[in-house]
């Protein structure tokens, strides 16, 4: 399963909550999901934000690590090299989300399926 994984706070040995789909830091709080990504031993913070009209918004990336994708972007209007990941949302029964990030424009959108 799932490798170890540090707080990127305050460096604690974050622990698995599989009920709610996130790491937990038992220090400080710190709450990030477990995404697939944790398994090829990637580093992937992200800040998640919840707006009501716009749904979820990530709006801190690192991305660096992240593969990448041949999709189209509505900021470019054309077909781009774009990083994409998967975010579980909060309720842990719900489907994971697939976000681009486009690699022309920075512009990030999730994909309806
Ligand atoms: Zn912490
Ligand atoms: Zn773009």
């Amino acid at each position: 399963m799932a490798g170890l994984k540090f707080c990127p706070k305050c460096g604690t040995l974050m622990r698995p909550d599989r009920k709610r789909g996130v790491w937990v830091c038992p220090n400080c709080g710190y709450e990030e999901p477990i995404t697939d990504e944790d398994k090829k031993k990637t580093r992937i913070t992200q800040k998640v934000e919840h707006r009501p009209d716009e749904g979820v918004v990530i709006v801190d990336q690192e991305v660096e690590t992240l593969p990448t994708t041949r999709v189209y972007c509505p900021k470019c209007g054309e077909v781009v090299e774009a990083y994409w990941w998967e975010v579980q949302t909060r309720a842990g029964d719900e489907p994971s989300t697939i976000f681009y990030k486009c690699k022309k424009c920075g512009y990030v959108w999730r994909s309806y399926e």
